[in-house]
């Protein structure tokens, strides 16, 4: 009698934890879905797409929203594609519940723009190159428009801040060297950086001068492959983005190009990581073009050409 007690016991235990299995599995199994995405990406690049899935049921709808547009557009079923740099949040409905995310727009290639030269130079010598022993001053003051009296530093930061504007509104990422004039930023921490920042392509702005005011043009100024710094390494890029701008500069802006000139003394390019090219956008020192190179609306030619010269090097154009 006893052996057969232990046995109903037992028998009972065992039911009674089925049911208990099943319960809980069941319970489980009619808890209403708690809607999720299926997979988040948390940084998309500029012109690239993403499409959002979730584990809505099969019949019922998902609508997607994105908090601003200025940096990226979403289908109503989901399709995510990036425009510019900049941070969004990815909303999604489905029959009364909302999910979001946030997302990085970064860019489709990263532009490091250098305006050249600050209020007050730095006479202070440093190397021209790593582990040189010639050396240069940090920063020269640079030249004065003969016309306007605007200064070379007013004028590289204006170009170059018009230059970022245009550029963000394609797709790129751009991060400038410096963004007041009074600054005291030497070519080598500019270039540092830069080499910091993970640009793919550095650009420095200048203006030209000379003794004989009709001298006119704009010229790009890269170091030869000989170059024993980093920039010897980027020779064939620099030059290939040189090329690209002065072409593009022309087409747009109608000033036209004495073209390409090695330069391997260039303490900013020689400390660069890149593929860098130094523009001289124009002669300060003539009179017509400086009034050119400071008018607003010849800038939009300008910056539009410079655009252009960096989409085609991308082969974007
Ligand atoms: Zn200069």
């Amino acid at each position: 009698m006893q052996r057969k007690n232990l046995f109903l016991i037992a028998v009972f235990l065992f039911t009674s934890l089925l049911f208990a299995y099943f319960d809980t599995t069941y319970a489980t199994t009619t808890e209403p879905f708690v809607f999720a995405f299926t997979e988040v990406p948390t940084t998309l690049k500029a012109t690239k797409e993403y499409r959002f899935t979730t584990n809505a049921p099969a019949n019922s709808v998902v609508t997607y929203s994105v908090s601003n547009e200025k940096y990226a557009t979403i289908t109503p079923d989901g399709l995510l594609k990036g425009k510019q740099v900049g941070n969004i949040t990815v909303t999604a409905t489905c029959e009364g519940q909302t999910i979001s995310c946030n997302i990085k727009i970064t860019g489709k290639k990263t532009i490091y723009i250098d305006p050249g030269h600050q209020r007050y130079a730095d006479l202070t010598s440093e190397p021209i190159g790593p582990g040189s022993s010639t050396r240069k001053e940090k920063m020269t003051g640079g030249a004065t428009g003969v016309s306007t009296g605007i200064p070379e530093y007013k004028f590289t930061l204006t170009i170059s801040k018009k230059l970022k504007t245009a550029l963000e509104k394609k797709g790129y990422g751009v991060i400038l060297s410096r963004t007041k004039h009074n600054v005291k930023m030497g070519n080598v921490a500019r270039a540092k950086k830069g080499n910091k920042s993970g640009a793919d392509i550095c650009i420095r702005i200048h203006a030209d001068s000379f003794s004989n005011s009709s001298a006119k043009g704009a010229t790009v100024l890269y170091a030869s492959s000989s170059n024993p710094y980093y920039a010897g390494k980027y020779s064939k890029k620099s030059k290939k983005l040189g090329k690209k701008l002065l072409t593009e500069y022309y087409k747009a802006t109608g000033i036209s190009s004495r073209g390409l000139a090695v330069r391997n003394d260039l303490t900013g390019t020689n400390w660069s990581k890149m593929p860098t090219v130094l523009i001289e956008c124009g002669f300060f020192s003539n009179p017509a073009e400086d009034r050119k190179l400071n008018n607003t609306s010849f800038q939009k030619k300008m910056v539009k050409g410079l655009t252009n010269g960096i989409d085609a090097y991308f082969g974007y154009k």
